[in-house]
């Protein structure tokens, strides 16, 4: 059998990012404003250090406006709820992100219930993961629906296959499968855990692989079906620096159909797909 296709998640994002450009460089030639993004950043977790200056190159490429406060981490959740209550009002603000994780004494789930739901283009809140369960319009997570997105663009059939999900987190394993079995995706979905028995006979059932475990290289290739398409969320540092994602990368392209690699794969589409929700915000606020 030949080594699977490779699905070059940096190469999508990159058009889709320019396309989102295109987008905003559009409304502005019609004389109607730039899409706004407030990230915020409370103390200095460096990995999320990493991830906002992305956030923050990558949406001022695009040409939007907004940026980023840094906070201490002294910050008190008082305070902050008062910031996100502001960018909630502020009319040029159009998606609000806080990065998480917050310090240990901020209530996580208090900051994220206080985002305006149609300015929460994290999908977090529970009125978005809500409206996605049920099919209604509203924001979906960045990185399932980056997912969906790299499938479209791969031009993977969905309808009537067997996706089968690993890992059942609220940011990615729950709305993902929630996406797939949505109409119109028209996936048959098995959504797996830490507690699912007889795993490998279950991922060898798979049309569509998602791994989103955080367990490196955990998929091996006995646990997966010749010509299946396998996208690999993880991310995982291994004490030599390498990082790598949840699939054995090396055996397991050489039975499935496409792969998508780790580091370039689903994760450049995560921060697109913010990008995106947040223009969608701005055409849809006006
Ligand atoms: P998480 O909140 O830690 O959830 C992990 C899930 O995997 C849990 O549901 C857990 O089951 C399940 N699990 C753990 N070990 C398992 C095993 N041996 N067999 C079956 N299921 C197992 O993780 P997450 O936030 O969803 O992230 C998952 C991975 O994706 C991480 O590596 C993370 O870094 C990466 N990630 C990447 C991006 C990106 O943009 N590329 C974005 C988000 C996350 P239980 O519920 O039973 O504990």
């Amino acid at each position: 059998m030949s080594p699977a296709t490779l699905i070059d998640g940096k190469r999508i994002a990159q058009d889709i990012r320019a396309e989102i450009a295109h987008a905003v460089a559009a409304r502005k030639a019609q004389g109607k404003r730039a899409p706004g993004l407030a990230v915020v950043l409370v103390g200095d977790n460096p990995a999320s250090q990493v991830y906002v200056g992305s956030k923050e190159k990558q949406a001022k490429e695009a040409g939007f406006a907004g940026g980023t406060l840094r906070l201490p981490a002294t910050t008190t959740e008082a305070e902050l709820l008062k910031v996100v209550e502001e960018y909630n009002r502020d009319p040029t603000i159009d998606g609000i992100l806080v990065q998480l994780p917050l310090p240990k004494h901020i209530n996580e789930d208090k900051i994220i219930h206080a985002i305006a739901p149609e300015k929460d283009v994290d999908g977090f809140h529970p009125v978005s993961q809500g409206n996605l369960l049920i099919g209604a319009p509203g924001f979906v997570p960045c990185t399932p629906k980056g997912i969906l997105e790299l499938l479209r663009r791969a031009k993977v059939e969905t309808a009537g296959k067997h996706a089968v999900v690993l890992g059942r987190s609220n940011i990615v394993g729950k709305p993902m499968a929630a996406l797939l079995v949505q109409k119109g995706v028209d996936c048959t979905v098995t959504l797996c855990h830490s507690r699912t028995k007889d795993l490998a006979a279950i991922t060898r059932q798979a049309d569509i692989l998602i791994a989103a475990i955080g367990v490196a290289e955990f998929v091996h290739r006995d646990m997966v079906k010749p010509g299946a398409t396998v996208i690999d969320v993880g991310m995982n540092r291994l004490t030599d620096g390498r990082l790598v994602g949840d699939v054995a990368y090396g055996e397991v392209r050489e039975v499935a159909g496409a792969i998508t690699p780790v580091p370039g794969g689903v994760g450049p589409m995560t921060i697109s797909m913010l990008l995106k929700n947040t223009l969608e915000s701005c055409e849809r606020r006006g």
